[in-house]
Protein backbone atom coordinates (compact mmCIF):
# COMPACT_ATOMS: atom_id res chain seq x y z
CA UNK A 1 0.00 0.00 0.00
CA UNK A 2 1.48 3.63 -0.73
CA UNK A 3 2.26 5.55 2.31
CA UNK A 4 0.67 8.53 3.55
CA UNK A 5 1.36 11.74 2.09
CA UNK A 6 1.51 13.99 5.30
CA UNK A 7 3.12 17.42 3.90
CA UNK A 8 3.21 19.27 0.69
CA UNK A 9 3.66 22.85 1.43
CA UNK A 10 6.23 25.01 2.03
CA UNK A 11 7.83 25.16 5.34
CA UNK A 12 9.00 28.06 6.18
CA UNK A 13 9.85 29.78 10.11
CA UNK A 14 8.47 26.63 11.47
CA UNK A 15 5.07 26.87 9.70
CA UNK A 16 3.48 25.08 6.12
CA UNK A 17 2.37 27.75 3.85
CA UNK A 18 1.25 27.94 0.15
CA UNK A 19 3.83 29.10 -2.18
CA UNK A 20 3.36 33.18 -2.59
CA UNK A 21 2.04 32.38 -6.37
CA UNK A 22 -0.16 29.59 -5.20
CA UNK A 23 1.51 27.52 -7.53
CA UNK A 24 2.20 23.73 -6.92
CA UNK A 25 3.92 20.84 -9.05
CA UNK A 26 3.43 16.97 -9.92
CA UNK A 27 5.70 14.59 -8.15
CA UNK A 28 5.42 10.92 -9.49
CA UNK A 29 6.02 7.67 -8.75
CA UNK A 30 8.68 6.44 -10.61
CA UNK A 31 7.40 2.29 -11.03
CA UNK A 32 4.68 3.50 -13.16
CA UNK A 33 4.60 7.50 -13.77
CA UNK A 34 1.50 7.97 -12.00
CA UNK A 35 1.07 11.20 -9.51
CA UNK A 36 1.73 11.13 -5.87
CA UNK A 37 1.04 14.13 -5.04
CA UNK A 38 0.92 18.20 -6.09
CA UNK A 39 3.24 19.91 -3.90
CA UNK A 40 3.81 23.90 -3.45
CA UNK A 41 6.43 25.43 -5.63
CA UNK A 42 8.54 27.33 -3.97
CA UNK A 43 9.89 30.36 -5.87
CA UNK A 44 11.94 34.13 -5.81
CA UNK A 45 9.18 35.11 -3.21
CA UNK A 46 9.18 32.31 -1.45
CA UNK A 47 12.90 32.01 -1.14
CA UNK A 48 13.22 36.05 -0.24
CA UNK A 49 10.57 34.94 2.96
CA UNK A 50 12.53 31.79 3.90
CA UNK A 51 15.83 33.62 4.00
CA UNK A 52 14.58 36.30 6.13
CA UNK A 53 12.98 33.98 8.32
CA UNK A 54 16.70 32.14 8.62
CA UNK A 55 18.66 35.50 8.62
CA UNK A 56 15.52 36.38 12.48
CA UNK A 57 16.87 32.95 13.47
CA UNK A 58 20.66 33.87 12.75
CA UNK A 59 20.42 37.29 15.03
CA UNK A 60 22.79 37.29 17.84
CA UNK A 61 20.17 37.73 20.56
CA UNK A 62 17.79 34.96 18.98
CA UNK A 63 16.74 31.50 21.30
CA UNK A 64 18.95 29.15 18.30
CA UNK A 65 22.20 31.69 18.85
CA UNK A 66 21.63 31.70 22.55
CA UNK A 67 22.32 28.25 22.91
CA UNK A 68 25.58 26.48 23.25
CA UNK A 69 26.70 23.97 21.44
CA UNK A 70 25.71 21.28 23.81
CA UNK A 71 22.46 22.14 23.33
CA UNK A 72 22.46 22.25 19.48
CA UNK A 73 23.92 18.62 20.04
CA UNK A 74 20.94 17.72 22.09
CA UNK A 75 18.36 18.74 19.43
CA UNK A 76 20.24 17.41 16.98
CA UNK A 77 20.34 14.11 18.40
CA UNK A 78 16.77 13.85 19.30
CA UNK A 79 16.39 14.24 15.52
CA UNK A 80 18.26 11.67 14.86
CA UNK A 81 16.35 9.37 16.76
CA UNK A 82 12.99 11.01 15.72
CA UNK A 83 14.31 9.46 12.21
CA UNK A 84 15.02 6.13 13.66
CA UNK A 85 11.52 6.17 15.37
CA UNK A 86 9.84 6.71 11.58
CA UNK A 87 12.41 4.53 9.78
CA UNK A 88 10.17 2.73 7.93
CA UNK A 89 8.05 5.25 6.87
CA UNK A 90 10.85 7.46 5.49
CA UNK A 91 12.10 4.45 3.67
CA UNK A 92 8.64 3.73 2.34
CA UNK A 93 8.24 7.67 1.39
CA UNK A 94 11.87 7.37 -0.21
CA UNK A 95 11.21 4.44 -2.48
CA UNK A 96 7.48 5.87 -3.63
CA UNK A 97 8.95 8.87 -4.58
CA UNK A 98 12.59 7.98 -5.65
CA UNK A 99 11.65 4.80 -7.02
CA UNK A 100 15.09 2.66 -5.11
CA UNK A 101 14.05 -0.16 -3.82
CA UNK A 102 12.66 -0.76 -0.63
CA UNK A 103 15.45 -2.65 0.78
CA UNK A 104 17.66 -0.27 0.01
CA UNK A 105 15.67 2.60 1.39
CA UNK A 106 15.54 0.42 4.51
CA UNK A 107 19.45 0.21 5.05
CA UNK A 108 20.18 3.51 3.69
CA UNK A 109 17.65 5.38 6.29
CA UNK A 110 19.17 3.54 9.31
CA UNK A 111 22.63 4.50 7.88
CA UNK A 112 21.74 7.79 7.63
CA UNK A 113 20.27 7.74 11.78
CA UNK A 114 24.40 6.96 12.32
CA UNK A 115 25.14 9.94 10.29
CA UNK A 116 23.15 11.92 11.83
CA UNK A 117 24.25 10.85 15.19
CA UNK A 118 27.50 11.08 14.39
CA UNK A 119 27.63 14.91 12.99
CA UNK A 120 25.48 15.65 15.71
CA UNK A 121 27.77 14.80 18.09
CA UNK A 122 30.64 16.94 16.28
CA UNK A 123 28.83 20.31 17.67
CA UNK A 124 30.46 20.95 20.64
CA UNK A 125 33.60 19.29 19.73
CA UNK A 126 34.75 22.82 17.92
CA UNK A 127 37.15 25.29 19.63
CA UNK A 128 39.86 28.32 18.61
CA UNK A 129 43.12 27.95 19.90
CA UNK A 130 45.85 30.19 21.71
CA UNK A 131 48.74 31.48 20.33
CA UNK A 132 51.16 33.17 21.28
CA UNK A 133 52.30 35.81 18.56
CA UNK A 134 55.50 37.24 17.92
CA UNK A 135 55.97 40.39 20.39
CA UNK A 136 53.97 41.92 22.87
CA UNK A 137 50.75 40.19 22.31
CA UNK A 138 48.23 37.20 22.93
CA UNK A 139 45.78 36.19 20.40
CA UNK A 140 43.35 33.94 20.22
CA UNK A 141 40.66 32.39 17.23
CA UNK A 142 37.11 31.83 17.29
CA UNK A 143 35.39 29.73 14.92
CA UNK A 144 31.49 31.12 14.28
CA UNK A 145 28.57 29.59 12.30
CA UNK A 146 28.84 31.68 8.90
CA UNK A 147 25.44 32.80 8.88
CA UNK A 148 22.53 31.66 6.39
CA UNK A 149 23.23 28.86 4.47
CA UNK A 150 21.36 27.45 0.96
CA UNK A 151 21.37 23.85 1.09
CA UNK A 152 20.40 22.51 -2.66
CA UNK A 153 19.99 18.90 -2.85
CA UNK A 154 19.33 15.90 -5.43
CA UNK A 155 17.19 13.50 -6.07
CA UNK A 156 19.56 10.48 -5.94
CA UNK A 157 19.97 10.42 -1.67
CA UNK A 158 17.19 12.69 -0.75
CA UNK A 159 16.94 11.26 3.00
CA UNK A 160 20.89 10.97 3.09
CA UNK A 161 21.77 13.99 1.25
CA UNK A 162 19.08 16.13 3.57
CA UNK A 163 20.40 14.46 7.15
CA UNK A 164 24.04 15.33 6.08
CA UNK A 165 23.77 18.63 4.74
CA UNK A 166 21.21 20.21 8.03
CA UNK A 167 23.09 18.45 10.29
CA UNK A 168 26.46 20.02 9.82
CA UNK A 169 25.24 23.33 9.10
CA UNK A 170 23.36 23.29 12.49
CA UNK A 171 25.68 21.83 14.28
CA UNK A 172 27.91 24.78 13.13
CA UNK A 173 25.21 26.96 14.52
CA UNK A 174 23.92 28.10 10.97
CA UNK A 175 20.42 28.72 9.74
CA UNK A 176 19.48 27.34 6.73
CA UNK A 177 17.12 27.27 3.62
CA UNK A 178 16.66 23.74 2.05
CA UNK A 179 15.82 23.44 -1.79
CA UNK A 180 15.01 19.69 -2.43
CA UNK A 181 15.17 18.40 -5.78
CA UNK A 182 12.14 19.02 -8.25
CA UNK A 183 11.85 15.47 -8.27
CA UNK A 184 11.89 13.91 -4.56
CA UNK A 185 10.37 16.74 -2.27
CA UNK A 186 8.26 14.68 -0.05
CA UNK A 187 10.95 13.36 2.01
CA UNK A 188 12.78 16.19 2.85
CA UNK A 189 9.23 17.79 4.56
CA UNK A 190 8.68 14.85 6.34
CA UNK A 191 12.16 15.44 7.69
CA UNK A 192 11.64 19.28 8.18
CA UNK A 193 8.31 18.11 10.66
CA UNK A 194 11.08 16.05 12.44
CA UNK A 195 13.14 19.10 13.02
CA UNK A 196 10.12 21.01 14.28
CA UNK A 197 9.44 18.10 16.67
CA UNK A 198 12.82 17.90 18.16
CA UNK A 199 12.44 21.67 18.85
CA UNK A 200 14.46 23.59 16.36
CA UNK A 201 13.31 27.20 16.92
CA UNK A 202 11.46 28.74 14.12
CA UNK A 203 13.61 30.04 11.26
CA UNK A 204 16.23 27.64 11.69
CA UNK A 205 15.39 25.09 9.22
CA UNK A 206 13.32 26.52 5.84
CA UNK A 207 12.49 23.89 3.03
CA UNK A 208 10.92 25.26 0.13
CA UNK A 209 10.43 22.81 -2.93
CA UNK A 210 10.45 24.01 -6.09
CA UNK A 211 12.93 24.03 -9.67
CA UNK A 212 16.11 25.17 -10.64
CA UNK A 213 15.93 28.13 -12.45
CA UNK A 214 13.34 29.87 -9.63
CA UNK A 215 13.72 28.69 -6.50
CA UNK A 216 17.21 27.23 -6.98
CA UNK A 217 18.69 30.38 -8.58
CA UNK A 218 17.08 32.44 -6.06
CA UNK A 219 18.80 31.22 -3.09
CA UNK A 220 22.00 30.91 -5.06
CA UNK A 221 21.94 34.58 -5.41
CA UNK A 222 20.46 35.75 -2.63
CA UNK A 223 22.77 38.83 -1.17
CA UNK A 224 21.98 37.45 2.69
CA UNK A 225 23.19 33.58 1.95
CA UNK A 226 26.49 33.28 3.22
CA UNK A 227 27.17 29.71 1.91
CA UNK A 228 25.85 27.55 -0.62
CA UNK A 229 26.26 24.12 0.07
CA UNK A 230 25.23 21.61 -3.19
CA UNK A 231 24.79 18.31 -4.60
CA UNK A 232 23.93 17.76 -8.05
CA UNK A 233 25.59 17.48 -11.94
CA UNK A 234 28.65 19.48 -12.90
CA UNK A 235 27.07 21.56 -14.99
CA UNK A 236 24.93 22.97 -12.58
CA UNK A 237 27.67 22.93 -9.90
CA UNK A 238 29.67 25.55 -12.15
CA UNK A 239 26.40 27.74 -12.00
CA UNK A 240 26.25 28.11 -8.71
CA UNK A 241 30.00 28.80 -8.33
CA UNK A 242 29.34 31.84 -10.53
CA UNK A 243 26.31 32.76 -9.33
CA UNK A 244 27.77 32.28 -5.69
CA UNK A 245 29.70 35.36 -6.64
CA UNK A 246 27.35 37.87 -7.99
CA UNK A 247 25.77 39.57 -5.24
CA UNK A 248 28.04 38.73 -2.28
CA UNK A 249 30.65 36.29 -2.08
CA UNK A 250 29.67 33.20 -0.74
CA UNK A 251 31.59 30.03 0.63
CA UNK A 252 30.69 27.17 -1.78
CA UNK A 253 30.72 23.08 -1.19
CA UNK A 254 29.92 21.41 -3.94
CA UNK A 255 29.35 17.66 -4.34
CA UNK A 256 29.18 16.90 -8.06
CA UNK A 257 29.81 14.25 -10.50
CA UNK A 258 32.21 11.84 -11.49
CA UNK A 259 33.45 9.11 -13.87
CA UNK A 260 34.98 7.13 -11.42
CA UNK A 261 37.59 4.34 -12.37
CA UNK A 262 37.72 0.78 -11.05
CA UNK A 263 40.41 -1.38 -12.21
CA UNK A 264 40.53 -5.13 -12.12
CA UNK A 265 44.32 -6.33 -12.11
CA UNK A 266 45.82 -9.64 -13.39
CA UNK A 267 45.66 -11.07 -9.95
CA UNK A 268 42.29 -9.73 -8.32
CA UNK A 269 39.76 -12.58 -6.91
CA UNK A 270 37.12 -12.54 -9.89
CA UNK A 271 34.56 -14.22 -7.44
CA UNK A 272 34.64 -10.84 -5.44
CA UNK A 273 35.82 -8.10 -7.96
CA UNK A 274 32.55 -9.31 -10.53
CA UNK A 275 29.74 -8.95 -8.05
CA UNK A 276 31.49 -5.38 -6.32
CA UNK A 277 32.14 -3.89 -9.78
CA UNK A 278 28.43 -5.17 -10.41
CA UNK A 279 26.66 -3.43 -7.36
CA UNK A 280 29.30 -0.43 -8.53
CA UNK A 281 27.20 0.64 -11.58
CA UNK A 282 23.68 -1.69 -11.34
CA UNK A 283 23.31 -0.50 -7.51
CA UNK A 284 20.36 2.72 -7.05
CA UNK A 285 19.92 1.91 -10.76
CA UNK A 286 23.37 3.02 -11.55
CA UNK A 287 21.97 6.85 -9.89
CA UNK A 288 25.12 7.45 -8.08
CA UNK A 289 27.94 10.06 -8.30
CA UNK A 290 30.70 7.69 -7.30
CA UNK A 291 29.45 5.04 -9.92
CA UNK A 292 32.33 2.82 -11.62
CA UNK A 293 31.36 3.96 -14.79
CA UNK A 294 34.63 3.21 -15.96
CA UNK A 295 35.99 -0.76 -15.35
CA UNK A 296 39.41 -1.13 -16.34
CA UNK A 297 40.39 -5.10 -17.12
CA UNK A 298 43.56 -6.43 -17.51
CA UNK A 299 44.65 -8.08 -20.46
CA UNK A 300 44.76 -11.21 -19.25
CA UNK A 301 41.90 -11.59 -17.70
CA UNK A 302 39.81 -9.43 -19.70
CA UNK A 303 37.67 -11.83 -21.92
CA UNK A 304 36.80 -14.40 -18.32
CA UNK A 305 35.94 -10.72 -16.94
CA UNK A 306 33.44 -10.02 -19.59
CA UNK A 307 32.06 -13.45 -19.84
CA UNK A 308 31.48 -12.97 -15.76
CA UNK A 309 30.09 -9.48 -15.68
CA UNK A 310 27.41 -10.61 -18.45
CA UNK A 311 26.24 -13.70 -16.47
CA UNK A 312 26.08 -11.43 -13.34
CA UNK A 313 24.01 -8.52 -15.22
CA UNK A 314 21.87 -10.80 -16.78
CA UNK A 315 20.55 -12.55 -13.65
CA UNK A 316 19.62 -9.23 -12.44
CA UNK A 317 15.87 -8.78 -11.66
CA UNK A 318 14.63 -5.46 -12.83
CA UNK A 319 11.02 -4.68 -11.74
CA UNK A 320 8.95 -3.00 -8.91
CA UNK A 321 10.88 -1.45 -5.78
CA UNK A 322 8.61 -2.61 -3.22
CA UNK A 323 9.17 -6.59 -3.48
CA UNK A 324 11.63 -7.83 -1.84
CA UNK A 325 13.70 -9.45 -4.64
CA UNK A 326 13.70 -7.30 -6.94
CA UNK A 327 17.32 -6.41 -7.42
CA UNK A 328 17.27 -3.20 -9.78
CA UNK A 329 14.19 -0.64 -9.60
CA UNK A 330 13.21 2.00 -11.60
CA UNK A 331 15.14 5.48 -13.00
CA UNK A 332 13.71 8.22 -11.14
CA UNK A 333 12.40 10.15 -13.79
CA UNK A 334 11.42 10.43 -17.36
CA UNK A 335 14.36 12.98 -18.43
CA UNK A 336 16.95 10.68 -17.08
CA UNK A 337 15.49 7.41 -18.53
CA UNK A 338 15.82 8.86 -21.89
CA UNK A 339 19.49 10.60 -21.53
CA UNK A 340 20.17 7.00 -20.73
CA UNK A 341 18.86 5.20 -23.61
CA UNK A 342 20.67 8.19 -25.69
CA UNK A 343 23.54 7.24 -24.28
CA UNK A 344 23.33 3.52 -24.94
CA UNK A 345 22.47 4.45 -29.03
CA UNK A 346 25.82 6.55 -28.69
CA UNK A 347 27.96 3.59 -27.38
CA UNK A 348 26.73 1.23 -30.06
CA UNK A 349 27.48 4.05 -32.83
CA UNK A 350 30.46 4.61 -31.84
CA UNK A 351 31.39 1.14 -32.07
CA UNK A 352 31.26 -0.16 -28.35
CA UNK A 353 30.36 -3.85 -27.96
CA UNK A 354 26.98 -4.69 -26.78
CA UNK A 355 26.82 -7.52 -24.56
CA UNK A 356 23.28 -7.47 -22.96
CA UNK A 357 20.88 -5.01 -22.56
CA UNK A 358 20.03 -2.00 -24.05
CA UNK A 359 16.69 -1.57 -23.83
CA UNK A 360 13.41 0.42 -21.99
CA UNK A 361 11.69 -2.20 -20.09
CA UNK A 362 7.52 -1.81 -20.59
CA UNK A 363 5.99 1.54 -21.27
CA UNK A 364 4.75 2.44 -18.24
CA UNK A 365 7.62 2.95 -15.28
CA UNK A 366 11.11 4.35 -16.15
CA UNK A 367 12.61 0.87 -16.29
CA UNK A 368 16.24 0.38 -18.21
CA UNK A 369 17.75 -3.12 -18.86
CA UNK A 370 21.17 -3.57 -16.97
CA UNK A 371 23.73 -3.15 -20.15
CA UNK A 372 26.91 -3.93 -20.62
CA UNK A 373 29.66 -2.68 -23.21
CA UNK A 374 32.64 -4.50 -23.82
CA UNK A 375 35.56 -3.28 -26.37
CA UNK A 376 34.67 0.44 -24.95
CA UNK A 377 37.52 2.90 -25.67
CA UNK A 378 38.77 5.75 -24.11
CA UNK A 379 37.46 8.67 -26.55
CA UNK A 380 33.88 7.19 -27.00
CA UNK A 381 31.14 9.39 -25.55
CA UNK A 382 29.78 6.53 -22.57
CA UNK A 383 33.36 6.17 -21.34
CA UNK A 384 33.48 10.04 -21.13
CA UNK A 385 30.19 11.50 -19.78
CA UNK A 386 28.11 10.45 -16.77
CA UNK A 387 25.73 8.21 -17.86
CA UNK A 388 23.76 8.11 -14.66
CA UNK A 389 22.25 5.21 -15.18
CA UNK A 390 22.98 1.18 -15.22
CA UNK A 391 25.39 1.07 -17.74
CA UNK A 392 28.70 -1.05 -17.26
CA UNK A 393 31.38 0.12 -19.41
CA UNK A 394 34.36 -2.27 -19.86
CA UNK A 395 37.62 -1.15 -21.16
CA UNK A 396 41.06 -3.40 -21.47
CA UNK A 397 44.37 -2.54 -20.11
CA UNK A 398 47.99 -3.79 -20.14
CA UNK A 399 50.11 -2.06 -17.25
CA UNK A 400 49.41 -0.53 -13.93
CA UNK A 401 51.41 2.56 -15.46
CA UNK A 402 48.87 3.15 -18.32
CA UNK A 403 45.70 2.62 -16.69
CA UNK A 404 46.46 5.62 -13.97
CA UNK A 405 47.32 7.59 -16.37
CA UNK A 406 44.21 6.50 -18.85
CA UNK A 407 42.01 6.94 -15.45
CA UNK A 408 43.26 10.28 -14.71
CA UNK A 409 42.55 11.33 -18.59
CA UNK A 410 39.20 12.64 -17.20
CA UNK A 411 38.28 16.22 -15.91
CA UNK A 412 36.38 14.49 -13.20
CA UNK A 413 38.24 13.23 -9.57
CA UNK A 414 35.07 11.87 -7.70
CA UNK A 415 35.91 8.25 -6.79
CA UNK A 416 38.68 5.52 -8.36
CA UNK A 417 39.07 1.76 -7.17
CA UNK A 418 41.44 -1.15 -7.85
CA UNK A 419 41.29 -4.73 -7.29
CA UNK A 420 44.70 -6.79 -6.87
CA UNK A 421 46.57 -8.52 -4.56
CA UNK A 422 49.99 -6.77 -4.88
CA UNK A 423 50.01 -4.21 -1.93
CA UNK A 424 52.66 -1.90 -4.15
CA UNK A 425 50.48 -1.76 -6.72
CA UNK A 426 47.05 -1.04 -4.42
CA UNK A 427 48.95 1.81 -3.20
CA UNK A 428 50.85 2.76 -5.93
CA UNK A 429 47.26 3.53 -7.91
CA UNK A 430 46.24 5.08 -4.36
CA UNK A 431 48.61 7.61 -4.67
CA UNK A 432 48.37 8.65 -7.98
CA UNK A 433 45.39 8.67 -8.93
CA UNK A 434 43.06 11.89 -8.78
CA UNK A 435 40.41 10.93 -7.57
CA UNK A 436 38.73 12.30 -3.81
CA UNK A 437 38.16 8.49 -2.46
CA UNK A 438 40.12 5.28 -3.69
CA UNK A 439 38.79 2.11 -2.76
CA UNK A 440 41.25 -1.35 -2.34
CA UNK A 441 39.30 -4.42 -3.28
CA UNK A 442 35.69 -3.42 -2.29
CA UNK A 443 33.87 -0.09 -3.50
CA UNK A 444 31.96 2.81 -1.59
CA UNK A 445 33.10 1.73 1.50
CA UNK A 446 32.00 5.15 3.13
CA UNK A 447 30.94 6.75 6.60
CA UNK A 448 30.06 9.61 8.59
CA UNK A 449 33.73 9.62 9.55
CA UNK A 450 35.38 9.60 6.39
CA UNK A 451 35.92 13.07 4.47
CA UNK A 452 33.54 12.77 1.18
CA UNK A 453 34.57 14.41 -1.86
CA UNK A 454 36.50 15.53 -5.32
CA UNK A 455 39.07 16.65 -7.17
CA UNK A 456 38.93 18.57 -10.06
CA UNK A 457 35.28 19.00 -11.71
CA UNK A 458 34.11 16.38 -9.09
CA UNK A 459 34.07 19.43 -6.21
CA UNK A 460 35.06 21.68 -3.87
CA UNK A 461 35.46 21.18 -0.62
CA UNK A 462 34.66 17.78 1.73
CA UNK A 463 31.78 16.42 3.95
CA UNK A 464 31.49 14.19 6.63
CA UNK A 465 34.72 13.14 8.56
CA UNK A 466 35.70 15.15 11.92
CA UNK A 467 36.37 18.31 10.21
CA UNK A 468 33.31 18.95 8.21
CA UNK A 469 32.04 21.64 10.00
CA UNK A 470 34.93 23.58 9.56
CA UNK A 471 32.89 24.25 6.39
CA UNK A 472 30.33 26.45 8.02
CA UNK A 473 32.34 28.11 10.41
CA UNK A 474 34.65 31.49 10.15
CA UNK A 475 37.61 31.65 12.09
CA UNK A 476 38.19 35.10 14.02
CA UNK A 477 41.49 36.21 15.28
CA UNK A 478 40.98 37.98 18.56
CA UNK A 479 44.34 39.95 19.28
CA UNK A 480 45.45 41.99 22.72
CA UNK A 481 47.97 43.52 23.51
CA UNK A 482 50.27 42.17 25.87
CA UNK A 483 53.46 44.27 27.70
CA UNK A 484 56.30 41.95 28.52
CA UNK A 485 57.17 43.46 31.84
CA UNK A 486 53.91 45.06 34.01
P1 LIG B 1 20.65 16.19 -11.94
O1 LIG B 1 21.38 16.51 -13.22
O2 LIG B 1 21.25 15.11 -11.17
O3 LIG B 1 19.16 16.16 -12.09
P2 LIG B 1 20.91 18.88 -11.13
O4 LIG B 1 22.31 19.29 -10.90
O5 LIG B 1 20.22 19.33 -12.37
O6 LIG B 1 20.89 17.33 -10.96
O7 LIG B 1 20.01 19.30 -9.91
C1 LIG B 1 20.37 19.16 -8.57
C2 LIG B 1 19.68 20.23 -7.77
O8 LIG B 1 20.06 21.51 -8.27
C3 LIG B 1 18.16 20.20 -7.84
O9 LIG B 1 17.64 20.56 -6.57
C4 LIG B 1 17.84 21.28 -8.87
O10 LIG B 1 16.57 21.85 -8.74
C5 LIG B 1 18.92 22.30 -8.55
N1 LIG B 1 19.24 23.23 -9.64
C6 LIG B 1 19.16 23.01 -10.97
N2 LIG B 1 19.53 24.12 -11.65
C7 LIG B 1 19.86 25.06 -10.73
C8 LIG B 1 20.31 26.40 -10.80
N3 LIG B 1 20.51 27.02 -11.97
N4 LIG B 1 20.56 27.06 -9.65
C9 LIG B 1 20.38 26.46 -8.46
N5 LIG B 1 19.94 25.19 -8.33
C10 LIG B 1 19.67 24.49 -9.44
Amino acid sequence: MAPQIKYTKLFIDNEWVDAKSGKTFDTYYPHDGSIIAKVAEGDKADIDLAVAAAKRAFHRNSEWRLYDASKRREILTKFADLVARDASYLAELESYNNGMLLTMANYIVNMSVGAGQYLASLADKYHGDTIPLDGEAFSYTLKQPVGVCGLILPWNGPIPIFINKVVTALAAGCTVVVKPAEQTPLTALYLASLLKEAGIPAGVVNVVPGFGPGAGSSLTHHSDVAKISFTGSREVGMLIQQAAGVNNLKRVTLELGGKSPLVIMNDADLDIAVPTAAAAIFNLSGQVCVAASRLYVQADIYDEFVKRAVEHAKKINVGDPTKSDTTQGPQTDEATLNKILEYIALGKKEGAKLMTGGNRIGKTGYYVEPTVFADVKDDMTIAREEIFGPVQSILKFNTLEEVIDRANNTNYGLAAGIFTKNVNNALQYAKHVEAGNVWINGYLIIGPQAPFGGFKDSGLGRENGKDCIEEYLEVKTVSIALPKKF
